[in-house]
């Protein structure tokens, strides 16, 4: 029921996760004591016919808008609240710097069920693991008592710790069992570095002896805890990245303060996962979209409240509040899934650093091919770099080299010299990586006769044949109809497939090398949950002899038998109309062939091209990627593109196609009105993928070499167009610093 006002009476000024760009005034709730309520709790609010979980912004004296008219805030779900002061912050400015609404901004940073207004109750999954005296314990001794000899063989077989759900899928019964091996101290629950007093018990194993480079990165960051800092590591695939982060970690543990660390991607984690919990004898919180909202709740509840020390997840674990803040690192920097590309659409690595200089701590970003606007932040003695040049231990660089297929024979992609290649690989039985960015069979289905094509009805594009499901299917709008035989045009006509996909090869690979294992890794092939876990165990395991895959491969995985890796369509790539191509090309290349040779064999990349001067291919293969950058940000330079200037792009997106000249027509008079700087505007134009899902798509780009200048004006255009009324039919939106031009 709204309480009447009564004279001053307060108002609670809250953000709610809807598209609107601006607070709610709501009166305070019926508490006595109000100092507890800090700006961050969640709050449950009437809002519209129903109720909304919403985040107190500010408590005010007064409000704007008629006060009897007002509603009362329902209850209050937090006591006390669950951000700080500068977790609040942080989110206030991303809501500003990318001009989105703080409501759904706030939303983002909470993990799904505190978002959904359920109540704080940390409930963790404890985890199990060896002690000292249990590692030495020799099993033998425990014939009468099977149940224990078998567990405690299960431990001193896996390396880390094992959770209640491992041991629960290992046998139902195993509570007894442990409680016995509790009891003789060959087992604990794994220890909580927050409540730590003794270090030493943080390592679970040794580290590795650093080499010089190593060393100087390691000494680097830890001078700078307890300060801001930026630094970018950078070392070839194998060089020992992972080790100079467990280093550093492990001074930041012993200082009693939290890490976060933030890969890409959710296929990372397993592997980076394990050598952590090989490491480091502490719980470590996960927080990926894998996770269930119970699990990611309790790793965000653990680093809130300083009960867990390292936290590991994607993008969207940023926001995760921290008690003791000591350092964020961020894996494979250069990596566009730190992106989020649709929504709330922040850079977590750009956020990274903003709060890092908030709280204080370095921040550190490492990658084998560093993002072009990293290098220019160094060259600008903002971020300070590390390099470490040369792969750790034995392992040496492979070798790069183009294969001319020009008037070459090539059977579905690949060349006769790059099968002869193979062949002698595998008959040392050593392993083929073969890459090829397209999945599903053929990218095209073609009438012989008549020349129709298969597209999809709803986008710009073609069906891609999948033949092992017997369907197409647009990879855009995930669109699909059976596959057919006969042309839907002129009816006689036979259908072909026109190009190359992952299912394409792997059919001829099959034909070719009959007696040896392959297997194909791309987002098709390893939908069922813990598939790609159980691939990638094979290949480890050396029962696969042929890897072949999409981008999947490019990121992260160590295949330590690969001394062979081919790129059979490195040209695709060459020729996009996006400034940021090169750049995505470049980074590519690299990181598959970082694939090969990890171990103590040498390894060979052959890329197969029918453009085998392209500067871009010579420059990175004579002179590597360094050199490769250096040119491209020439070139952006002279283009004055980004990191030269900095983008916002309004796009739009809307079903029928008299609205978006209505919108543009809008905006452009605002932009008249308020571009008194130098804002470039160039636009509005169709998007480079005209039609998506069934949606017209246009665009409008805002650039300008002054990021403040562009700021400025953003910030009183995007309030307005907020405000049009052409604006309601369409729907648009707004990516600053986009990273894709699609
Ligand atoms: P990156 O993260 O740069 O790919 P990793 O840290 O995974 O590199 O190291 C690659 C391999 O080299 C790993 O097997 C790691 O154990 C090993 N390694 C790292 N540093 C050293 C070192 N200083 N001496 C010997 N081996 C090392
Ligand atoms: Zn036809
Ligand atoms: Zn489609």
């Amino acid at each position: 029921m709204a309480k009447l006002p009564t004279d001053g009476a307060l108002i609670f000024k809250v953000a709610i996760p809807v598209p609107v760009y601006r607070l709610f005034d709501y009166l305070a709730p019926d508490v006595i004591d109000l100092h507890n309520v800090k700006p961050g709790v969640r709050l449950e609010v009437p809002f519209g016919k129903g109720k909304k979980i919403a985040f107190l912004v500010e408590i005010v004296q007064h409000s704007e808008l008629d006060v009897g008219k007002l509603k009362q805030v329902i209850r209050i779900l937090d006591h006390p609240s669950l951000l700080s002061a500068k977790d609040l912050w942080l989110m206030k400015w991303a809501s500003h710097y990318y001009h989105h609404p703080l409501g759904e901004v706030m939303s983002t940073a909470f993990p799904a069920a505190l978002r959904q207004g359920k109540s704080v109750v940390v409930k963790t999954e404890k985890r199990y693991t060896l002690t000292e005296l249990g590692k030495v314990t020799d099993s033998a001794g425990l014939q009468r008592s099977p149940k224990q000899k078998s567990m405690l063989e299960k431990f001193q077989s896996c390396p880390a710790s094992l959770s209640e759900a491992e041991l629960s899928a290992w046998n139902d019964n195993w509570r007894p069992a442990v409680k016995a091996l509790i009891a003789k101290q060959w087992v604990q629950l794994e220890l909580q570095a927050a409540k730590l007093n003794n270090p030493e018990a943080l390592i679970r194993n040794n580290a590795l002896q650093c080499n010089p480079p190593q060393q100087a990165a390691i000494e680097a960051v830890c001078a700078s805890l307890g300060q801001f800092g930026v630094f970018l590591l950078e070392g070839v695939t194998g060089s020992g990245k992972t080790e100079v982060y467990l280093q550093i970690i492990r001074t930041v543990l012993e200082r009693g303060q939290q890490v976060l660390v933030l890969v890409p991607e959710i296929t990372l984690t397993p592997q980076l996962e394990d050598r952590f919990r090989q490491r480091f004898a502490i719980s470590i919180a996960l927080s990926h979209s894998k996770l269930t909202d119970n699990q990611r709740q309790a790793a965000w509840l653990q680093m809130q409240q300083g009960d867990c020390s390292i936290l590991l997840g994607t993008r969207s674990a940023l926001f995760t509040p921290l008690k003791n803040p000591g350092l964020i690192i961020l894996d494979e920097e250069h990596d566009a899934s730190f992106k989020q590309q649709e929504g709330f659409r922040f850079s977590a690595r750009d956020i990274a650093v903003v709060r890092g200089k908030l709280l204080h701590i370095p921040v550190l970003l490492g990658s084998a091919t560093p993002s072009l606007e990293s290098l220019y932040n160094v060259d600008k003695q903002r971020y300070q770099l590390l390099h470490l040049p040369d792969r750790a231990g034995n392992a040496i660089e492979p070798v790069l080299q183009l294969l001319d297929i020009r008037n070459k024979r090539i059977s579905e992609g690949l060349s006769e010299a790059l099968i002869e290649e193979m062949r002698l690989i595998l008959s040392k039985n050593e392993q083929v990586l073969l890459f090829l960015n397209r999945r599903g069979f053929a990218p095209t289905l073609i009438c012989h006769s008549c020349g129709w094509v298969a597209r999809c009805q709803r986008c710009d594009a073609n069906m891609v044949i999948h033949f092992d499901e017997s369907c197409l299917r647009c990879h855009h709008c995930g669109q699909e109809q059976r596959l057919i035989k006969q042309c839907p045009a002129c009816k006689v006509g036979e259908l072909t497939p026109l190009g190359l996909g992952t299912e394409r090869v792997e059919k001829v690979l099959a034909e070719l090398f009959p007696d040896k294992v392959t297997v194909r890794l791309d987002r098709d092939s390893t939908q069922r949950k813990g598939s790609l876990e159980n691939y990638l165990q094979q290949i480890n395991q050396g029962k696969v002899d042929i890897i072949l895959g999409t981008q999947m491969l490019s990121k992260g995985h160590h295949f330590p038998n690969v001394t062979l890796v081919a790129i059979l369509d490195v040209d695709s790539g060459l020729f996009s109309i996006d400034f940021h191509a090169p750049e995505k090309l470049a980074q590519m290349i690299v990181q598959v062939s970082g694939r090969a040779g990890r171990a103590e064999k040498p390894g060979k990349v052959i890329m197969q091209t029918r453009q085998p001067e392209h500067p871009l291919l010579t420059t990175l293969i004579r002179e590597g990627y360094r050199s490769f950058a250096k040119t491209a940000l020439a070139e952006r330079k002279e283009a004055l593109l980004p990191p030269f200037s900095y983008q916002a792009l309004l796009r739009v997106q809307t079903g029928d196609v008299d609205s978006p000249p209505l919108f543009f027509q809008a905006v452009t008079a605002l932009v008249e009105t308020y571009n008194t700087g130098h804002t470039l505007v160039l636009g509005p134009v169709a998007a480079p993928m005209a039609r998506r899902a069934g949606l017209y798509r246009y665009q409008l780009l805002f650039q300008n070499t002054h990021r403040k200048e562009l700021q400025v004006l953003l910030d009183v255009l995007i309030p307005e167009i907020a405000k049009l009324k052409q604006a309601r039919k369409v729907r648009w939106s707004l990516d600053v610093d986009p990273v894709d031009l699609y």
